[in-house]
């Protein structure tokens, strides 16, 4: 007997990227509670949360120190405005990333999803360019398949294909590179730069692996060639780690490992361990000093939303960046990498349904040779044998909390393979 509070959702919650229609049909998952890796839903079940809470959980659902942090901060205050004020969190958890994050003596601005995060880093680099008074600087190079969210801006940088092609209108051109599908997508983007350069205000990519484009990891050696026409040509150069930071790809930022020192790096999903919605646009001092001028003068970055620098969520943040440390979390990433990596080759790799199997750090897409809804059915049989997946049409996609045990990156491989073998059979 199951109870009826998929009924009650159906009849007054929308829910993302779900087709309504369908939505009691694709068996939902209804959350009542959680219990580190686990989730357990209204009808006493339990799934390993094989995708972090679609990519943003960290170390899992109610970590102790998480939890203290939160009530620790409730004490104090919950939130307070930064508009022309500012809050005693907000500038400790800034210091603590200032030390961490690859950008030069950096200063952040608050908002709350990793789309308001882009949407800022675009306006920043306009108005950067009108501020000196310099001329035609006010396109874009974002890269084929690219995914930065969903407002108009974001979806603009997007590339086509996530269905909302329907928004064509909307969307503001940008010059196109080739995604990371594209063995030379980079070194395109590179010549691209280097022909639009002086028509550019920043150059937009997602550092290491392209997410939502169905996990496509870059050649890490070309972003150096990247990196270099950006500076030559002045275009400035925007790292989206929303889904790569925070120990995602083994490195606590993707960047790193490519060897890029952006001018404005995107900050969200695991910036708050998956508790709180929080994203920062951290800008250079270079791209800040732009913008200092006269009081209420046209220099002023005129953006800001009501829960920018949240002190809930900013206290959470600060504790899951020392969390990430004290618990050597990139070095579980890393060979939790390895034994996954391993396992898949042995187990899903010689699987006929296989296409192609992809994976940095713990992020990783499992991609099948298309088929009728192949990806859904799949996630469908891996949920009756108690692992929560959701796909990226035929990719399914693993990215398992940053704290993932062996024996947990056993069981996924293990129901993966099964599932995959079920649903093919
Ligand atoms: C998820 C994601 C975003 C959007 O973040 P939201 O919090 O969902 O708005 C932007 N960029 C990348 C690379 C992402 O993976």
């Amino acid at each position: 007997m199951t109870s009826d509070w998929g009924e009650r959702d159906r009849a007054v919650v929308w829910h993302g990227f779900t087709q309504m229609d369908s939505y009691l049909e694709n068996s939902p998952v209804i959350v009542e509670r959680a219990e580190g890796h686990y989730l357990n839903d209204v009808d006493g079940r339990r799934y390993l949360d094989a995708i972090s809470s679609l990519w943003v959980s960290t170390f899992g659902h109610r970590v102790p120190e998480l939890d203290a942090a939160v009530v620790d901060q409730l004490g104090r205050v919950a939130h307070s405005t930064q508009l022309g004020n500012g809050n005693r969190i907000v500038i400790e958890l800034s210091e603590a990333l200032a030390a961490v994050v690859p950008v030069d003596r950096p200063h952040f601005l608050y908002a709350s999803d990793g789309a308001a995060a882009v949407e800022q880093a675009l306006k920043i680099a306009f108005q950067y360019w009108r501020n000196q008074s310099a001329q035609g600087r006010d396109r874009y190079l974002a890269l084929g398949g690219a995914y930065h969210g969903d407002t108009v801006g974001a979806l603009s940088l997007g590339g086509d294909g996530f269905g909302t092609d329907l928004f064509d209108p909307l969307r503001f051109p940008v010059v196109r590179a080739p995604g990371y599908e594209d063995p030379h997508a980079l070194a395109t983007a590179s010549k691209k730069v280097r022909a639009h350069g002086d028509e550019l205000a920043a150059v937009v990519v997602e550092p290491l692996v392209q997410g939502a484009a169905g996990m496509h990891v870059a050649d890490i050696g070309a972003f150096g060639e990247l990196q270099q026409a950006c500076r030559n040509t002045g275009a400035l150069l925007i790292c989206d780690e929303v889904a790569t930071g925070f120990g995602r790809t083994g490195a606590l930022f993707a960047s790193e490992r490519c060897g890029l020192r952006p001018d404005i790096m995107c900050l969200g999903k695991g910036l708050t361990g998956g508790y709180l919605p929080m994203s920062a646009t951290a800008v250079t001092e270079n791209v800040f000093e732009a913008f200092l001028g006269e009081d209420l003068g046209p220099r002023t970055l005129y953006h800001g939303h009501s829960y920018q620098g949240n002190a809930l969520a900013a206290a959470v943040a600060l504790r899951h960046l020392r969390l990430i440390e004290e618990r050597s979390a990139l070095a579980n990433v890393n060979e939790r990498s390895k034994q996954l990596d391993v396992l898949l080759e042995e187990r899903v790799a010689p699987l006929p349904a296989v296409a192609d199997i992809r994976l940095a750090g713990l992020m990783c897409g499992v991609e099948l040779h298309p088929g009728e809804r192949l990806g859904r059915r799949v996630c469908a049989a891996a949920l009756r044998r108690g692992v929560l997946l959701r796909p990226l049409g035929d990719v399914i996609v693993l990215m398992p909390p940053l704290s993932v045990t062996n024996e947990e990156i056993a069981t996924i491989v293990d129901v993966l393979a099964g599932s995959i073998l079920e649903v093919t059979a």
